[in-house]
């Protein structure tokens, strides 16, 4: 029998693939069979045709970061005109408006700024925590644990155990890009954190009983070898700790980045999904990111392995910058699940189901464009910045003339 033919009976029979054997299938299968077999491991883990989603919201607290990142459009530099961070205040609004939508949580993501002390973030999570308290916080990748751990020359275990007790619910799996650090020295994210830092967050908020997820973002400077690889090191930490939830890969988004460069087709997105589903056979669910491939491929992943639409994300700023600007609302997730012969349910963070769509419980208005961190021209600076030291020379100066507090 070909080789193709004896690993697809491997895996139909339920056997693990080796990164030798999942290099082999993502070469030489035909598109159709890793389809096939991504598609039987997807409904034997999620059996009755049950698709899920989740209602949040991408909040991005500040854009300026020191780690310049190459293949970011997002990020700006220390004193920019452009460099902006969330007050409190319009934070809260933010959560006002998921929840009138059906919202349960926010993903809080932002850029690694030197002038946010880990008390703004204890602040802030409490503050969250109070008064939405059955509101969770899917919030702070492990680059900007690692990030916090510089700030505050604690090591990671002790930023993580404060941040839980300020009211950290789980940790989303950013910035792991391709956890190799040849690439991760050609995209200039070593310094940010090394695949061994990342996988090491990972596992230690495990060990504390926090549920993550994992991405991999594929199609700049790695090799297939090296996306290989990057699964084999997730799932060997899932083989140890079982905290990955999900795992989420999407295409490099090339625009307005300093790496440039172009984009992997959607075919080559549908055959890493599949892959994935077969080579990482210890995580319950894949995501589909419909938010970086559109809604068509977004709803073909189904097909692929994919057994969650991700999210209804009622903001998006980072992929918009880099040129991807998809918006599906919960009605349209649910038309595109629906439509491709699924059940379409409501979970939150955990993959426990919640219940039915939330727009044929209760009118909410269509949502026809992803919101965005700020308006347009909006400068303002928040009130409480004042009552946090700042260690860059430019925001000392901003906030000695923001005035006494
Ligand atoms: S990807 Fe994140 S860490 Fe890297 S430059 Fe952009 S905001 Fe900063």
């Amino acid at each position: 029998m070909p080789r193709t033919e004896t690993l697809a009976a491997k895996i139909r029979a339920g056997g693990r693939v080796s990164a030798d054997e999942a290099l082999h299938l993502y070469r030489h299968a035909p598109l159709p069979l890793l389809g096939e077999l991504a598609d039987g491991l997807r409904a034997a883990r999620h059996p009755g045709g049950i698709v899920t989603y989740i209602i949040d919201r991408n909040v991005n607290y500040t854009n300026i970061c020191v780690a310049r990142c190459n293949f970011c459009a997002f990020y700006r530099p220390v004193g920019s005109g452009d460099g902006y961070v969330l007050g409190f205040e319009e934070i809260f609004k933010k959560i006002d408006e998921t929840i009138a939508l059906g919202g349960v949580q926010l993903l809080l993501q932002g850029g690694h700024n030197p002038d946010l002390p880990i008390e703004w973030y204890e602040d802030l999570f409490r503050a969250v925590k109070q008064r939405y308290p059955s509101f969770k916080l899917h919030a702070l990748s492990p680059p900007e644990v690692i990030h916090l751990t510089r700030m505050t020359r604690l090591p990671a275990p002790e930023v993580i155990d404060r941040l839980i007790a300020a009211g950290l619910d789980s940790i989303p799996g950013g910035g792991a890009e391709i956890l190799v650090d040849r690439v991760r020295r050609l995209l200039n994210c070593y310094g940010k954190a090394t695949a061994d830092e990342w996988l090491e967050v990972m596992r230690q908020a495990h060990l504390k009983g926090l549920r993550t997820t994992a991405t991999m973002m594929y199609g700049h400077v790695e090799t297939v070898e090296e996306r290989i690889e990057h699964m084999r090191r997730l799932r060997e930490v899932q083989d140890e700790t079982g905290g990955f939830t999900a795992f989420i890969t999407w295409s490099y988004q090339p625009e307005h980045t300093e790496l440039g460069g172009g984009e992997a087709t959607g075919v080559e997105y549908l055959r890493m999904l599949a892959l994935a589903r077969i080579f990482l056979d210890n995580f319950p669910s894949l995501q589909a990111s419909w938010v970086t491939q559109g809604g068509k491929v977004g709803q073909l992943s189904l097909a692929y392995g994919s057994n969650d639409m991700g999210s209804v994300m009622i903001e998006e700023n980072v992929v918009r910058a880099a040129g991807a600007s998809y918006c599906m609302d919960e009605v349209e997730i649910v038309r595109n699940i629906e439509n491709a012969g699924f059940v379409a349910k409501r979970r939150n963070m955990h993959y426990d189901i919640l219940g039915d769509p939330f727009f044929r419980e209760q009118a909410v208005p269509r949502q026809l464009a992803l919101a965005t961190a700020r308006a347009d021209g909006d400068t303002s600076r928040p009130e409480e910045l004042k009552l946090y030291a700042a260690r860059s020379a430019a925001e000392k100066r901003l906030r000695a003339n923001d005035g006494p507090s």
